[in-house]
């Protein structure tokens, strides 16, 4: 999170550093200078395609590639199948994430953003975001709570995601096995303030019963109401059909992620 919000900090450090470098604005929507008519992939590649040939041509000249780095033009459709085919190929090991230079990309996005998808996920180490939807650097917005549950801070977050950095949709992700979900349950005692997490669990809880998936599946889609009634922000974009917001549960064993509605 500070990265985005240090960004300023960055791109003046850099001016002084950098004249040649681009210093517009790092955080709103960026204009799309292309339209190309090739699939999402295709054009994610395409686009790193460009940062390659922008680093080669042009030494550091990254202008014209850094804005072909458009996720935003995404549909919230398009921007959730881009996720869910990426998790295929994760299922499959096929994955495609790292065959792009993490170098090139960490230059080409060290000044701004564009993920084009947000994730609520627990903080359990088993459930690595990027990777498990074979996504790399500047495409994943992700927010991360042992539990996946609600609170302000999460929906700010959210919010800056959606409202300034434009995603197009948004998973909160429960998943198996979680030891918060387990915790709640069971009103296991715990040392300092783990049981603080119960209390946003809890209502799974109440629905689902002791069955710890089904409470975690509860839960996500709990969370997911939440933030769709709680945040004017976020469910103004999604009545404006600019925003998806859904449910969805990790499948620790199968690599799976499923969506819950
Ligand atoms: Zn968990």
């Amino acid at each position: 999170m500070t990265s985005q919000f240090d960004v300023n900090d960055d791109a003046a450090k850099r001016k002084q550093t950098s004249p040649d470098s681009e210093s517009s604005s790092t955080c709103g929507p960026q204009p799309s200078v292309s339209n190309e008519d090739a699939s999402r992939r295709k054009f994610l590649q395409m686009a790193v395609g460009g940062a390659v040939a922008g680093l080669v041509a042009g030494g550091v000249e990254l202008v014209a590639p850094t804005r072909a780095l458009a996720q935003s033009i995404l549909t919230p459709e398009e921007a959730l199948e881009e996720l869910l085919d990426g998790n295929k190929r994760f299922v499959d090991v096929k994955l495609t994430s790292f065959e792009q230079d993490l170098a090139i990309l960490r230059n080409h996005t060290s000044e701004h953003q564009q993920p084009f998808a947000a994730v609520l996920a627990c903080a359990d180490s088993r459930v690595p975001v990027e990777l498990i939807f074979d996504q790399t650097i500047g495409h994943i917005f992700v927010s991360r709570v042992a539990g996946n549950f609600i609170t302000s801070e999460i929906i700010a977050s959210l919010e800056y995601g959606a409202a300034v950095l434009g995603t197009k949709v948004i998973l909160v992700m429960g998943h198996g096995s979680c030891g918060a979900v387990e915790a709640t349950v069971k009103h296991t005692l715990a040392p300092g303030q783990i049981s603080a997490l119960y209390p946003h669990i809890q209502p799974a809880v109440d629905i689902a019963g002791t069955d710890f998936d089904a409470v975690a599946k509860a839960n996500a889609l709990i969370q997911a109401s939440l933030l769709r009634k709680s945040s004017t922000v976020i469910s103004a974009l999604v009545n404006k059909g600019k925003l998806l917001v859904f449910a969805a549960f990790y499948n620790l064993g199968s690599g799976e992620v499923s969506l819950l509605e």
